[in-house]
């Protein structure tokens, strides 16, 4: 076919029935013409527009099945729900709610009310408040706590979280002054002591989340540095990064702090996010001192970063979902799955698609336990099946490696092997 062959967007719109149907043709012809010119047949156009518009109709946000072995894994959407979670959201979303209403009064209530006694009870925090995510709780905190006075962070301290969220430019739009302490890989609780004065307004720690320094290192302990904002008479916030709710025998060790091991060390504020270890949806939680709390609360940002009404149900449901059976937690049963359950889960999955089953290895994601290593098992298919299992209904995303295509079984849940089993057999 030559470029002077191609019909006009009109004639080829034309055969579809459709009123999607010019801006389909358009983008075929576009597609056809670097085609052509790519020295490609562009094939059947007529078909094409009728794929274009079934794909214009489809949602674009849509469910997928990770087979990375990632667990909290950011380009898809961090924590999946417990059922729980899932079910407080419809709930609350299919018809109006009490969002901000005091039923037993009948008069106006606050949207914080529906979360703030479970985090005190989950955390032993005197106050919660929760936010859009944890950017969004630290400009706020910093905001309220900081603008135009110093907030002291260790140089180790300064870091860049995914897709360039970086804690000095957090600081600087916040208003609060950054003071550096310390070196990349020591600071001491004298460097944080040293560098108050009558400016400061905030003593600030970072959770490490995303790197390790490894060596010759040294940060103080969290009461040591309590002791010096006690003296200094002013807050100390941590900022956890993956907050932490379950007790330790549900993590790996002791190796992420809690945020009620946080609070217990002297913090004055703790900031977390839902979406990661926590399991839920995506949120900034900050709990701690109630006087501190308010501030948060009265402050005009607040308004603008305030979490809505369905990511309040999730937070709810899986905040219940803690009480009861920890457990349930998709994020931490995945994490605590004994290895023999994957590999025969990936057993399973090899013998319904003709695949091998391969050792891999795990990672938490989200930031969080940069150099854990999950032991994981996957089944092992062609690497061709790669970019056709993506665009698979539901898509199902795996790794390649060494010319072949791994679909890990850490992150898929016992009835989602069948359905990949099923795409996968559409896709051959
Ligand atoms: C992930 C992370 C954040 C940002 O949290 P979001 O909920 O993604 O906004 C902030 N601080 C630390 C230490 C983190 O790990």
């Amino acid at each position: 076919m030559e470029l002077r062959d191609l019909p006009s967007v009109d004639e080829l719109a034309r055969g579809a029935d459709d009123p999607l149907a010019v801006d389909a043709a358009r983008t075929v012809l576009e597609r056809a013409r670097e085609e052509i010119r790519a020295g490609a047949d562009p094939g059947d156009l007529a078909a094409r527009v009728r794929d274009e518009l079934t794909a214009a109709r489809a949602p674009s946000l849509r469910r997928v099945l990770n087979a990375t072995g990632v667990i909290v894994h950011t380009n898809l959407g961090r924590a999946p729900l417990a059922s729980e979670a899932l079910a407080q959201v419809v709930e609350a979303a299919r018809g109006y709610s009490n969002l901000e209403l005091d039923l037993r009064e009948g008069s106006r209530g606050s949207r914080q009310d529906h979360v703030a006694a479970i985090l005190r009870r989950l955390t032993g925090a005197e106050a919660a408040l929760v936010v859009n995510n944890n950017a969004a709780a630290m400009l706020l905190a910093l905001a309220a706590l900081a603008e135009g006075r110093e907030v002291i962070v260790s140089r180790g301290e300064l870091i860049e979280i995914g897709d360039g969220f970086r804690i000095p430019d957090v600081l600087a739009r916040s208003g609060a002054r950054l003071v550096e302490v310390g070196t990349t890989n020591r600071t001491r609780a004298r460097d944080y002591e040293k560098a108050v004065r009558a400016e400061t307004a905030l003593l600030l720690r970072v959770h490490q989340s995303n790197f390790r320094v490894v060596g010759f290192t040294e940060l103080p302990r969290l009461e040591e540095l309590a002791a010096v904002a006690k003296r200094a008479g002013v807050p100390l916030l941590d900022d956890l990064g993956s907050g932490v709710l379950a007790s330790n025998s549900l993590l790996l060790g002791d190796a992420e702090p809690t945020a009620r091991a946080s609070l217990a060390a002297g913090a004055d504020l703790v900031c977390f996010s839902g979406d990661k270890l926590l399991g839920g949806p995506q949120a900034g939680i900050v709990v701690g001192r109630g006087e501190l709390i308010e501030r948060l609360r009265r402050h005009p940002l607040q308004r603008a970063v305030r979490i809505d009404k369905l990511s309040l149900a999730a937070l709810e449901g899986t905040l219940r979902v803690y009480l009861e059976a920890p457990e349930r937690i998709p994020v931490l049963r995945m994490l605590n799955e004994n290895v023999a359950v994957v590999r025969a889960r990936a057993e399973r999955l090899a013998s319904l698609v003709a695949g091998t089953v391969e050792e891999t290895v795990g990672r938490v994601g989200g930031g969080a336990l940069p150099l854990a290593e999950l032991p994981s098992f996957a089944c092992a298919i062609e690497e061709s099946l790669a970019a056709p299992l993506r665009a698979g209904d539901p898509p199902v995303i795996g790794i390649v490696r060494d010319g072949k295509l791994l679909l890990d079984c850490r992150t898929l849940a016992e009835a989602e092997v069948d359905e990949v089993a099923a795409v996968v057999m559409r896709c051959r």
